[in-house]
């Protein structure tokens, strides 16, 4: 009776999980391509200044909560850059890992996520948090965000691509550099800040050692 079953059967994998494998493949494979990602800034910068010009609309005549809604978001998404990049993209989760591993072999390349994921992603976490807190401030908060994940895309994709010449700029993007070659170490991208708080800034070992 075996003959007549397949391989997965057999062994009681479910049937569903070859269509399911080849779509991740598939989806890995059209997010490295140069068209998805400027697809992703086109629809990320869209998604981002509707929310900032409809959540100034609330807060128009606030300036202090829209400026506070703005820090908020720029300091939340700093950690979110941190938190994805050293627990998501540096493990085993296929969408996340698979690109990630291609960009430290290539560092050159276009690997990144699905054009439309980020702006799903922040669109929904737009709404949870929309539901919990004033709705101008969660736009502006969410806009904020989305415009630090774009300044995160935007300044990765220099570093690769960029020679700088500026002291400081030279430092900021050899951090980055480092990364590459110690992949336990500077997580944060745009900002050190969250690698010096939790300890992966990268240490340079006295020579002699
Ligand atoms: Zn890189
Ligand atoms: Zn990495």
């Amino acid at each position: 009776m075996h003959a007549f079953m397949r391989d997965d059967e057999i062994v009681g994998r479910p049937m569903t999980r070859r269509p399911l494998r080849a779509g991740v493949d598939a989806i890995v494979r059209m997010s490295s391509t140069r068209a998805n990602y400027w697809a992703e800034l086109g629809v990320d910068v869209g998604l981002g200044s509707l929310l900032i010009v409809n959540g100034w609309r609330h807060h128009a005549n606030r300036p202090l909560a829209a400026t506070l809604a703005i820090v908020t978001g720029l300091l939340a998404f700093s950690f979110v850059e941190y938190f994805f990049h050293r627990w998501m993209f540096h493990t085993r989760v296929p969408l996340f890992a698979q690109g990630h591993r291609m960009h430290h072999e290539h560092p050159l390349g276009y690997d990144s996520l699905p054009f439309f994921l980020p702006g799903v992603v922040l669109l929904m976490l737009t709404g949870l948090c929309a539901l919990v807190m004033p709705t101008g401030f969660a736009l502006l908060m969410m806009g904020s965000v989305t415009f630090g994940y774009i300044a995160y895309g935007l300044s990765h994709f220099t570093i690769h691509h960029v020679r700088f010449k500026h002291p400081l700029l030279r430092r900021w993007a050899g951090a980055h550099h480092v990364h590459h070659y110690h992949p336990e170490s500077n997580f944060g991208v745009t900002t050190p800040l969250w690698d010096v708080l939790l300890g992966t800034r990268y240490v340079r070992k006295p020579r002699g050692d």
